[in-house]
């Protein structure tokens, strides 16, 4: 292209500036999205709180990891992919040869490639994403369904881990975008019966429109409260499931009070680095709990969740609710910090 670009470029702690930056060249195996649809993440949010991500972005860097566009170029050696086509990439590819990929451990990748820069025009797509974790969206699906692949794709693996059985009943802790994600193919995907649980009853109201069942008020000023209520609805056991989608200590030390025994607790929420919980032993241990945290997605898992959402059970209504330019993108990021009723915003650049 030989032409500049309007890109997001992430400097800091509540620091991203849109500048004009190059158009990235395409090499051999690689191809150039023009992003149609970007949307915001929970992951997005954090790193522009915190100024960086251990794993996934170094800054200064370009920003945004889930997107939806068309192909805008391609380069020498690429057979699946022409000019014009409707394409939905993951953010990261694994190398297939290492100790973890050999075990199929592929979300534990050692060398994990990630590709950031999805609040941009274009957006450039390196040779192992082209490769592993990029798909042609059918005519039918939108550009923001489309753009809800990766997320999701860490969702159903979360739930892959923990063995759902249809009519089991999963309760979700924490309706952000990754907990309403998990209530929506916990329901639609999986047929579980789903208790979401969150501050707000907006939150609550937002999950029930999801697909949830029932509801509960967190309240850490009174989790004995939580948890009464939870065990009521679950004839006094608990979940079978509980996911904890919140990413705070003080609620991954409550999920053990709410799943039942011989139950699963998926430690779903990153805490903020150096943080450290306290578990009750007796609890684990003589209701044989089993304790899941899991991370990150598999090439098959993407995969997965392009069909999830190509078969229109999961969908972005009630996940994606506001629409903004790519100029927007600062305001956007600080309103998202604050507890507002935001779950997505889809950029369009
Ligand atoms: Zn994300
Ligand atoms: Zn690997």
């Amino acid at each position: 292209m030989g032409s500049t670009m309007r890109a997001a470029v992430l400097y800091g702690k509540e620091d991203v500036r849109l500048e004009s930056v190059p158009v990235p060249a395409v090499g051999a195996g690689e191809i150039l999205i023009r992003v149609r649809t970007a949307l915001t993440c929970g992951t997005d949010v954090k790193v522009f709180r915190r100024g960086y991500h251990a794993k996934m972005i170094v800054p200064p860097a370009l920003f945004g990891h889930e997107l939806a566009g068309d192909v805008a170029a391609v380069g020498d050696g690429v057979t699946r992919f022409r000019v014009g086509q409707r394409v939905v990439a993951a953010n990261s590819a694994p190398c297939g040869n290492c100790f973890f990929c050999r075990r199929g451990q592929l979300n534990l990748c050692e060398d994990l490639l990630f590709n950031n820069g999805a609040y941009a025009e274009f957006i450039h797509i390196p040779a192992r994403i082209v490769e592993k974790n990029t798909y042609e969206i059918p005519p039918h699906l939108s550009y923001q369904d489309a753009a809800l692949v990766e997320p999701l794709a860490c969702v159903l693996r979360g739930l892959d881990e923990c063995n759902v059985l249809p009519g089991d009943t999963v309760a979700v802790m924490g309706l952000g975008p990754i907990g309403l994600m998990f209530v929506r193919m916990a329901k639609a995907v999986l047929n579980a019966r789903v208790i979401a649980i969150a501050r707000r009853q907006s939150q609550i109201d937002n999950a029930i429109r999801l697909g949830a069942d029932d509801g509960v008020i967190l309240d850490l000023q009174n989790p004995q409260s939580t948890i009464t209520e939870l065990r009521r609805q679950t004839d006094g056991r608990g979940a079978d499931l509980t996911i904890e989608a919140i990413g705070l200590p003080e609620t991954w030390e409550l999920a053990p009070q709410l799943v039942r025994k011989g139950g699963v607790i998926n430690f779903f929420g990153g805490c903020p680095a150096g943080t450290r919980v306290g578990l009750d032993t007796q609890l684990l241990h003589y209701s044989d709990i089993t304790c899941r945290a899991s991370f990150h997605h598999t090439p098959d898992h993407i995969r997965r969740s392009l069909h999830a959402v190509q078969s229109g059970k999961v969908t972005s209504d009630y996940l994606v609710n506001r629409e903004e330019p790519l100029d927007n993108l600062l305001k956007v990021m600080r309103d998202l910090m604050k507890p507002n009723g935001h779950i997505k915003t889809a950029i369009i650049p």
